[in-house]
């Protein structure tokens, strides 16, 4: 069985006050509980990543940025290298959330690049996929998500260094969500198109995410093909997102 993955993606949220509570909280919890079904990740911004890596050192919570560059280094303003999350204790990286690909314009192939970087440096890449409510609507879904996940998973992926995230655009901070019956849909889909582009297939892990919250992740986690969450909103108060991973 696939160990679940329960990951937050805390966006461009939160100060270093919050993010050092919100993060103390999690790791304690984590502590606390003995042995549990999932592993639990936080990816804060960027500014955050050293303060909250150094109080959460030693905890089994994990820590992960949210974008990373191509490049470890060089005349790159404003970027962050693989590299340097790894120094301020990250294990996983999210690369092509539909909110980079939207806002910066990133496109499968820089997608690809940056895992292939993250995996140079014994990252883990999160890489998301997902389609617009148009695109749903007509009819595209899956041919979209077999698109990005064709130009954006990079050769040498395997189900060790490369988690797969969908993330139907439509249920990103809208309170909507894929009904289980579309979820265990398109995740069979996805499953069935790592055939060939990740090794061991059917050991790599596929969230969800797009408006999980503790009222709709006992469902969602129990769908077929469902390894976990990417959350967003729920995942800045300990309660929510803890209550979402003890769902597991
Ligand atoms: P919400 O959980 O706020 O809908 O965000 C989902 C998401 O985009 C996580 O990456």
């Amino acid at each position: 069985a696939r160990r679940k993955l329960i990951a937050g993606n805390w966006k461009m949220n939160g100060l270093k006050a919050d993010g050092l509570a919100l993060a103390s909280d999690l790791a304690g919890r984590l502590n606390g509980a003995g042995e549990v079904s999932f592993d639990l990740l936080v990816c804060p911004p960027f500014p955050l990543l050293f303060p909250v890596g150094d109080a959460i050192a030693g905890s089994a919570l994990a820590l992960g940025g949210q974008d990373c560059a191509a490049k470890n280094s060089g005349a790159h303003t404003g970027d962050v290298a693989p590299t340097m999350l790894v120094d301020a204790g990250c294990r996983y990286v999210i690369l092509g959330h539909s909110e980079r690909r939207a806002d910066h314009g990133e496109s499968d192939a820089l997608i690809a690049a940056k895992a292939a970087a993250a995996h140079a440096q014994g990252l883990i890449a999160i890489v998301c996929v997902g389609e617009t409510e148009a695109q749903r609507d007509a009819g595209q879904a899956d041919a979209v998500v077999s698109g990005q996940l064709a130009g954006s998973i990079p050769a040498g992926a395997t189900a060790a260094n490369t988690v797969i995230a969908y993330e139907p655009v439509w249920a990103i901070g809208t309170g909507k969500t894929a009904t289980p019956d579309d979820v265990a849909a398109m995740h069979a889909h996805i499953r069935a198109e790592l055939d060939g582009k990740i090794a061991d297939p059917a050991k790599a892990k596929i969230l969800y995410g797009g408006s999980v919250k503790p009222g709709n992740a006992v469902e969602l986690m129990a769908v077929e093909n469902v390894d976990g969450a990417l959350v967003g909103g729920a995942a800045l108060k300990a309660d929510d997102f803890w209550a979402i991973a003890t769902s597991c």
